[in-house]
């Protein structure tokens, strides 16, 4: 072990992704979580997708105009919990701001590099005997219209310019590809690199890993606050009836982040994106890929032999309540894409509800905090804290023990929306012209 300890906040996939490479380099780790062991998180039952498919950031261009559209259906996959609040309105200002072809430019190769450097390391973990099955057979963005297939034959050409493979199909060569199963669509896109995984295994195979490694998590346990040594130095975290020290700090932990952060004196601009997953335990047909339905926005995967349908976004809803409109489009999609998938398998399921933390650029948060060089935060991964998770937990244990990263993240530097940040960006424009 090295002279460092880090004290990891927050046992979801990032935390224990961040706990797993750090014990791996050496470093003592102590992982502290809120939930029981095995508690709901915002990873627990994700549509456990690995998507170097997804090169392209939530801010893009046409997305606000397409949320705005899908404000007036209830039952449509994106929603905002509209309210009077100055941190809501500057996320969407920025989020309006980053929703351009030159911030799509600038952030795909770099998503592309943490998807397949991620992919790589779920994929040795498997090798090493872990199973949390991993099925390496590629994902389908599903089309019902011919207007959605244009759409994502625009991505596809996008993906061939960035090396990423991916293959535009027709409704013949979708039913060649899964022949056991009916869908009702006009064609799609198969990305053959992209993965699915079961969630839940990975997060228990990974808190066993950590054990394994030498590490502590601490359950039922809620940090309130870092505090410093007289030097300023962050030297411990406190709650409840426990406190901890460290020489490390990680705040990872997902849509709650922002609190932690607020009593540091960070304003991070970050807002939860509520979803949910419903498991159909013995579906009439179980797709052997897992897919997108890409105008409805849903995910679907095989869990097992269950299959899982997931969506929906609501901007601004921190809350563990189940909007039952949102719900009936999920189901309503299912059926519209799989017709063997009837209503009546959704009955007397219970929906899984989940918060994705969500940045106004669509790039997480990683890197050291502004004015504390021990404290390291990751978070922010939206839709991609899966895919990303082990990646994000290999340059976490960079930063901490002070060895490149595998790819610069300077474009993830969570103090890219400072004020002070951006009146100095500004400045050093007007300079150089
Ligand atoms: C419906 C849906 C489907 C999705 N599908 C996919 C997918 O297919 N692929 C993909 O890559 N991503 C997917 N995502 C996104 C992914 O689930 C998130 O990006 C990811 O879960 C974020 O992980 P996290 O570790 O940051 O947060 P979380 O999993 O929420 O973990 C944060 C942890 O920190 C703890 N915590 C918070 N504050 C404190 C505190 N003060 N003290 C102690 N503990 C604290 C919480 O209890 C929690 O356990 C999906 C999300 C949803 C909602």
């Amino acid at each position: 072990m090295t002279n460092r300890k880090t004290i990891v906040i927050g046992g979801g996939v990032i935390g224990l992704c961040a706990a797993w490479r750090l014990l791996e380099r050496g470093v003592e780790t102590v992982v502290i979580d809120s939930a029981a062991p095995g508690g709901n998180n915002g990873s627990r039952e994700n549509a456990g997708m690995i998507v170097p498919s997804h090169f392209v950031p939530l801010a893009a261009p046409g997305m606000m105009a397409k949320g705005l559209r899908w404000l007036l259906d209830r039952e449509s996959p994106f929603a905002i919990r509209v309210r009077p609040d100055p941190a809501l309105a500057r996320w969407g200002w920025l989020f309006h701001r980053h929703s351009t072809e030159a911030h799509v430019r600038s952030a795909a190769s770099l998503l592309r590099d943490l998807h397949f450097e991620s992919r790589r390391m779920f994929v040795a973990l498997a090798e090493e005997g872990e199973d949390f099955g991993l099925a390496k057979r590629g994902l389908l963005m599903l089309c019902k219209s011919a207007r959605g297939l244009q759409d994502e034959e625009e991505i596809a050409r996008m993906a061939d310019g960035l090396d990423v493979r991916a293959e535009v199909l027709d409704t013949d060569a979708v039913a060649r590809l899964d022949p056991d199963i009916t869908m009702d669509v006009a064609g799609g896109v198969h990305y053959p690199d992209d993965c699915h995984l079961n969630p839940a295994r990975l997060l228990d195979r990974l808190r066993e890993r950590v054990l394994r490694l030498g590490g502590e998590i601490r359950h039922d346990a809620v940090v309130d606050e870092l505090a410093r040594d007289g030097s300023g130095w962050l030297r411990e975290v406190r709650g409840y009836g426990f406190s901890e020290s460290g020489t490390h700090f990680v705040i990872a932990g997902g849509f709650r982040s922002g609190r932690l952060l607020r009593s540091l004196g960070l304003r991070l601009p970050m807002q939860p994106g509520k979803g949910y997953s419903l498991t159909v335990p013995d579906p009439p047909q179980l797709p052997r890929l897992c897919s997108i339905l890409t105008e409805a926005k849903v995910a679907v995967t095989p869990v097992g032999g269950a299959l899982r349908f997931a969506g929906t976004m609501e901007i601004g809803a921190g809350d563990d309540r189940a909007n039952p409109a949102r719900l009936r489009g999920i189901v309503r999609s299912a059926g519209g894409y799989f017709p063997e998938i009837k209503t009546a398998c959704f009955d007397g399921l219970k929906p899984w509800v989940g918060h994705r933390p969500v940045t106004p650029d669509g790039l997480p948060y990683l890197g050291r905090a502004p004015r504390d060089e021990n404290l390291v935060i990751a978070t922010g991964h939206a839709m991609m804290g899966l895919s990303l998770g082990p990646v994000t937990g290999d340059i976490v244990a960079s930063l901490v023990t002070g060895t490149p990263p595998v790819r610069d993240v300077g474009a993830l530097d969570p103090a890219r929306f400072s004020r002070t940040k951006a009146k100095a960006k500004a400045k050093a424009g007007r300079a150089a012209e």
